[in-house]
């Protein structure tokens, strides 16, 4: 292989199939491949998952991931956070039905890396929701990706976050990582993947990372140093760079879209934290998703 070199980099979670690019996809993909940036676009539910198909077969170093993100299985409305609450997104969802056929045919294309996004979300439960339901389904659809991504023999993309307070913990009485971790052990992928978007602790970190997962870190660790700890804690060799643009744009150009050459401001972070060169960070987690996704 040629080096992997400085200067390419994968942003392993992107969303420029989502409507915040419906007017400039194309452009915004020919300047990131021209920049040195490789996508996974990540399909969220079938319009998006089959866009990210249609992407990925048109350009070279575009890549495409396909899923129901959990939040896609209820039909609901919903703010949608980032941790700062500085941006605020009204997010709708229909409430999609699994047709297994049809997301097997998407999976199969040579473009397509990784089952995803997928997974648990216990961050958006409303008090009035009758959260048991809400959980199972979850899991059940998560189950029969799990299975799709072995039929296929490609990684799981997963999307899990948790509670957000204590009182919300003991409303739907257990946590989205532990309930992950459960499944995860019982019913192995057997090309392993990426826990996207991690927010935990490095303990819980660790865990996944025993079980093969890599972890996947966005722009959230650059909103002050919450996560600092994690960043140095975690091993470069189970770290991957991802950016879920158009959401949690890094500092310092929060407030505005993301975008997928950001993910540089997310190496930049963790060098800086783990005190060696961006280059460094760059080439190692590359290497990471490239063993991965087969890129
Ligand atoms: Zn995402």
């Amino acid at each position: 292989m040629l080096h992997v070199s400085c200067f390419m980099i994968i942003d392993t979670h992107a969303h420029l199939n989502f409507s915040a690019y419906k007017n400039d996809a194309d452009e915004v993909i020919k300047k990131t491949l021209a920049g040195g940036v490789f996508v996974i676009n990540v399909g969220s539910q079938y319009s998006t998952s089959a866009r990210a198909v249609e992407y990925a077969k048109k350009y070279d170093g575009l890549y495409a991931a396909v899923g129901i993100h959990p939040l896609h299985l209820q039909a609901q409305k919903f703010s949608y956070h980032d941790p700062d609450e500085i941006e605020e997104v009204e997010i709708e969802t229909a409430g999609e039905v699994f047709q297994k056929e049809k997301y097997l045919e998407l999976a199969k294309n040579s473009k397509v890396v990784a089952i995803g996004e997928v997974g648990l979300d216990y961050h958006h439960f409303e008090f009035e929701d009758n959260i048991e339901d809400l959980k199972n389904k979850q899991k059940e659809i998560f189950l029969e990706f799990i299975k799709l991504a072995n039929v296929v023999e490609k990684p799981i993309m997963i999307h899990c976050w948790g509670v957000k307070s204590r009182q919300e913990l003991d409303h739907a009485r257990t946590d989205a990582y532990d309930d992950l971790y459960e499944i995860l052990e019982k019913n192995p992928v057997e090309k392993k993947g990426v826990i996207h978007s991690f927010v935990g602790s490095f303990k819980t970190a660790k865990k996944f990372i025993e079980l093969g997962y890599l972890i996947g870190l966005n722009g959230i660790v650059t909103y002050g140093i919450s996560y600092d700890k994690l960043i140095r804690e975690v091993d470069l060799k189970d770290i991957v760079l991802e950016t879920d643009c158009p959401y949690l744009t890094p500092v310092p150009k929060k407030g505005e879209r993301n975008e997928p050459m950001y993910v540089k401001y997310v190496a930049e972070k963790i060098a800086e934290v783990k005190g060696i060169s961006v280059e460094e960070v760059e080439k190692i987690t590359t290497k990471n998703a490239q063993e991965l996704f087969r890129i």
